[in-house]
């Protein structure tokens, strides 16, 4: 996970993933698609179970599957539950949002998150 720090005139706050994962809970009726490269590389590390448990996604993808309050199977460890269970090999889509861009400030709203 990442952290960004946003600056304005009146406060100083980070975009703390680890305290956050608004992104990881949007996952219903497959909203968290991989790619195909994600899943060759998969099956490449071993991790065949991974794709094994993929979900028909939107735009023909396949997606994470979600749990029934709509998070991603793989949010939570036993340390945190804001963490990726799968955090070093998750999907390439996960790795590319950067907090504090538009997509990850449209989550935290809907998350009632500062943004
Ligand atoms: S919504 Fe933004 S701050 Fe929250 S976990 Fe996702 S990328 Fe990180
Ligand atoms: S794989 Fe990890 S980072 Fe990606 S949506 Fe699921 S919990 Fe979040």
């Amino acid at each position: 996970m990442r952290e960004a720090r946003c600056y304005t005139a009146t406060m100083t706050f980070a975009y703390d993933c680890r305290a956050c994962s608004a992104c990881c809970r949007d996952g219903s009726d497959g909203r968290i698609g991989v790619s195909a490269e994600d899943i060759v590389r998969w099956k490449r590390i071993g991790r065949a179970d991974i794709a094994q448990g993929l979900v028909p996604g939107h735009f023909g993808v396949q997606a994470f599957p979600a749990r029934d309050d709509g998070a991603c199977v793989h949010l939570g460890t036993a340390q945190n539950p804001h963490d990726c269970s799968i955090y070093e090999i998750r999907g390439s889509v996960c790795h590319q949002l950067q907090p504090g861009e538009p997509q990850c400030l449209a989550y935290r709203r809907v998350a009632g998150l500062p943004t």
